[in-house]
């Protein structure tokens, strides 16, 4: 797959867990609110394919998703 396949991660806010594994992992698309200790996206959500699934992986609140379609 080419690596512009680009797709787009939400988190689901209800699901995070914090600890901000998804900041160290992609700290241009999500951030962690200090405050509150939730992830967000920043930015427009846009990671190669195969970022993104790692991402997915790696949370441990299974609080991040891809949403396939066109960005
Ligand atoms: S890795 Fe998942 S649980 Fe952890 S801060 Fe990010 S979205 Fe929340």
């Amino acid at each position: 797959m080419a690596s512009d396949d680009l797709v787009r991660v939400v988190v689901d806010q209800e699901l995070c867990i914090g600890g901000g594994i998804c900041e160290m992992l992609e700290p241009e698309v999500f951030k962690l609110d200090d405050d509150i200790v939730i992830s967000s996206v920043i930015s427009d959500g846009l990671l190669p394919r195969d970022r993104a699934a790692v991402a997915v992986d790696r949370c441990p609140g299974q609080a991040i998703a891809i949403v396939e379609g066109k960005a």
